[in-house]
């Protein structure tokens, strides 16, 4: 059995590749256990020379592993070049953890007890097609360091930047078995994965839905499970904000990657008050987006992933709920205009479904205590901003949301350095930052009767 992977921008073909079996998976699993023994008891100085080399392999091949990335996913290269450049940065990052994965001394009476932390063994790390070889390296580099071996399963839409991962990993000196690439689809592959006794931890990232499925069948073995799912984030803006500098920023809040984007803020919540000068100052933003061929310079916004889940995306909009939007290319390609929809009622699909798409719904609110509550109002708490030039409520609106990230006058919600996850129905666990490898490995406590 081959699988077509199709380039959005052109809805071709652009690769045929073989699609393993959950046989194939049985496989992965049996050789990564043979591989674990060795891995776990590589010296750390070694094991993070080894990730060390990997980030910069990672480096060497960026232009390569970015045009992959820009033609597989549809995002524009130079988005592409970042997060390749990301997937660097984490390698080292946890190559600097290896290090100083710290237990404790603990005083008790007649002894002393000691934590180690171990590696967990064998985990199985499944990730969506948003943004491929970022997500991958967010587990992949934490599992590693802590000394797991890892299988990961692609998205089927866009395995190409993991396969080659999977080489230049072992080009750059990771033992055979450490790390290894399957390639198929989620219910029969993926769901191998989850159920393999011999798998001791699921990292997954993808939609609310399958999380749950996944965190059923993990039960049956007792797994680990980090799951990073859905969202629906807030963008707020108070009248008191810069709001030339909250309208510039807001078009990339959710339509980056084509609002294929976990964080996108897709809910924009603005004070009444504020309202109409807001959206007159959005639209021009909106309107000068470049959309189009992921591969040429300048591109803002590529297409959508396939042509279903176009579909899907265009479910949420209806004509007489469009403020404004801005263009897309005609033709081939899985292409979507930014969209902005207002004013919507907070009952709408558009204001609670994650769309998952270049789509936002405004909605305005009257107070403080109202931003907060509407921001919360959502099964979701993944990201989300908060907008003002008072420090003071800033702090408090971002104590009052029920969310994992939360930035004051930016966007930004994925760093390296600092956890990743979410409240609510967008998860479990976290992801990045120093406490990622804790989440790969398990807690053993050591007494050692000293004598009185
Ligand atoms: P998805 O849930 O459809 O698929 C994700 C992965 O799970 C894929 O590899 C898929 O093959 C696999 N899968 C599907 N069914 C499975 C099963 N029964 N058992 C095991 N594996 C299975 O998600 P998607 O459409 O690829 O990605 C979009 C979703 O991912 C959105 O909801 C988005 O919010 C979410 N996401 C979350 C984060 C985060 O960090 N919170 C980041 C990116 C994307």
């Amino acid at each position: 059995m081959t699988l077509t992977v199709l380039e959005p921008a052109t809805g071709r073909p652009l690769a045929e590749i073989p699609e393993t079996t959950p046989e194939d998976v049985d496989r992965a699993v049996a050789r990564a256990r043979a591989a674990f023994p060795a891995w776990r008891a590589v010296a750390p100085a070694d094991r993070a020379r080894l990730l060390l080399r990997l980030a910069d392999a990672v480096e060497a091949h960026l232009e390569e592993l970015a045009e992959l990335e820009a033609r597989d996913a549809g995002h524009p290269i130079a988005s592409a070049r970042g997060e390749i450049g990301m997937v660097a940065a984490t390698f080292r990052y946890y190559a600097g953890g290896v290090e100083r994965h710290l237990g404790d001394t603990i005083p008790v009476d007649g002894g002393v007890a000691m934590t180690f932390r171990e590696p967990l063994g064998v985990v199985g790390l499944i990730t969506p097609w948003n943004f491929p070889l970022p997500i991958a390296s967010w587990k992949l580099a934490p599992a590693l360091a802590a000394g797991n071996c890892a299988v990961l399963k692609p998205a089927e839409l866009t395995p190409l930047t993991a396969l080659r991962l999977e080489a230049i990993a072992l080009e750059a000196g990771l033992p055979e078995g450490v790390f290894q690439v399957v390639v198929g689809p989620g219910r029969t592959v993926g769901q191998r994965l989850v159920e393999h006794p011999d798998v001791a931890k699921i990292g997954f990232t993808g939609s609310t839905a399958v999380g749950a499925g996944i965190q059923r069948a993990a039960a049956d073995t007792i797994k680990r499970v980090t799951l990073e799912l859905g969202g629906k984030s807030a963008n707020v803006v108070f009248a008191d904000a810069d709001l030339e500098a909250a309208a510039a920023a807001a078009p990339g809040a959710v339509f980056d990657n084509a609002g294929q984007d976990c964080c996108a803020r897709s809910r924009l919540l603005v004070q009444r008050s504020a309202l109409d000068a807001f959206l007159g100052l959005l639209e021009p933003h909106v309107k000068a987006l470049t959309v189009g061929d992921p591969l040429a310079d300048g591109t803002a916004m590529g297409p959508l992933i396939s042509a279903q889940h176009r579909e899907k995306v265009a479910s949420f909009v209806t004509e007489e709920s469009v403020a404004f939007r801005g263009s897309a290319p005609d033709g081939d390609g899985f292409w979507f205009a930014p969209t902005v929809l207002a004013p919507v009622d907070p009952d709408d699909r558009a204001a609670r479904e994650e769309i998952f798409g270049p789509v936002v719904a405004v909605l305005p609110f009257d107070d403080e205590a109202d931003a907060i509550r509407m921001a919360n109002d959502s099964i979701y708490g993944l990201s989300g901003s908060i907008w003002t030039r008072d420090g003071g409520r800033a702090l408090r609106v971002a104590r009052g949301i029920d969310s994992g990230v939360l930035s004051i006058n930016s966007n930004s919600s994925v760093r390296v350095s600092t956890p990743f996850g979410g409240f609510k129905r967008s998860g479990v666990g976290r992801e990045l930052g120093p406490h990622a490898m804790e989440a790969y490995s398990e807690l053993k406590t050591v007494y050692y009767a000293t004598g009185a």
